[in-house]
């Protein structure tokens, strides 16, 4: 009977320093589970070091070692899509060069898929330790936030490292958005997921690739994609706004015809103006944001663009 086969994907921006101890591990691992075959596609996302020197040397001496090189930094998301088509395998996994995502889960990860028939099996890191204060601290409120805002559920502290089956996989690729945010849409496919906890370890080499303003900008990705709630809520106090307006419309003109009261002070009217200003400038910002992802999905770009392969060594 043929052997199924796992292929890794490991999206790498300048990991020269971990590729070398990742690759060691991961190998490792492949050799104790014989029952399967393995490939390995690292993503080269438009390093600036020698990590593509280093993937090429591994192809040279292993040639289950595949690599797609983009023409420039994608991001870990269109690095992620980029091996997902790329990808061979009846399983696909997905993990991180930093050996945070320790490569020996793998192992269980199969056997869970293997007993139980689990169509995904992920892991996640609620306490997430490793990282900073002010990481951990944003990261809660935005899944308390988002477990509000949104329909699609997101498990807390959800790593991308996942092992999946082929059909996971072809939904995923068939999402063929620009804005991507892969932990939303894992879970916006579906299927039987068993989640896994585990503690984050911390990096072995180099330093995190995102900035607080990254991460930032990563988690409005997410609740841009996957909630319209932002709008609802705009509408929902401009209405409220409206009727308080009314409200005191009514009351200046009983004051006025009845008591003969006139309402005295600009300041506060300056104030009401002030106020009503910057409420719909946040709000046309809110909705700027939406239409400006409407604005990148319909230009209909590619994803990712491929600047070589392990085929063009040949
Ligand atoms: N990564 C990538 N492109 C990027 C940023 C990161 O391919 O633009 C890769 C990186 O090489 C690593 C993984 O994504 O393998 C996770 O990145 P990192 O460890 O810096 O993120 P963190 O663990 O801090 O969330
Ligand atoms: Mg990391």
């Amino acid at each position: 009977m043929k052997k199924e086969k796992i292929s890794v994907i490991v999206p790498c921006y300048n990991e020269e320093e971990s590729l070398p101890i990742f690759y060691e591990e991961i190998t490792k691992i492949a050799k104790g589970m014989k029952e399967v075959d393995f490939e390995f596609i690292f993503i080269n996302d438009g390093s600036k070091d020698n990590t593509l020197k280093i993937i090429k040397d591994l192809h040279k001496k292993d040639k289950r070692v595949r690599f797609i090189s983009l023409s420039r930094n994608f991001g870990k998301e269109g690095g992620m899509y980029a091996g997902l088509e790329y990808a061979t395998g009846d399983y696909v996994a997905i993990m991180d060069a930093d050996m945070q995502d320790p490569p020996s889960m793998i192992v269980k990860m199969y056997q869970e898929i293997k007993e139980h028939d689990y169509d995904c099996v992920a892991l996640c890191s609620p306490n997430h330790k490793d990282y900073t204060f002010l990481r951990r601290t944003f990261t809660n409120i935005w899944y308390k936030l988002i477990a509000k805002i949104s329909s699609t559920p997101q498990v807390p502290g959800a790593r991308d490292f996942r092992l999946m089956k082929r059909k996971v996989v072809d939904a995923i690729i068939s999402m063929k958005e620009y804005n991507r945010y892969s932990k939303g849409l894992f879970s916006f496919v579906g299927f039987n997921t068993k989640w896994i906890e585990y503690e984050i370890s911390a990096r072995v080499a180099g330093k995190s690739k995102f900035s607080l303003i990254k991460l930032f900008k990563y988690a409005l990705e997410g609740i841009l994609a996957f909630s319209t709630t932002p709008l609802v809520i705009s509408a929902i106090v401009g209405i409220i706004l409206c009727l308080i307006a009314f409200i005191t419309i009514i009351v200046i003109i009983i004051k006025t015809l009845v008591f003969t009261d006139p309402v005295s002070g600009w300041p506060s009217l300056a104030c009401i103006v002030i106020f009503m200003g910057g409420l719909q400038l946040f709000f046309f910002g809110i909705m700027g944001m939406y239409i400006s992802k409407l604005y990148l999905e319909v230009k209909k770009r590619p994803i990712y663009i491929v600047s070589e392969t392990e085929q063009d060594l040949k």
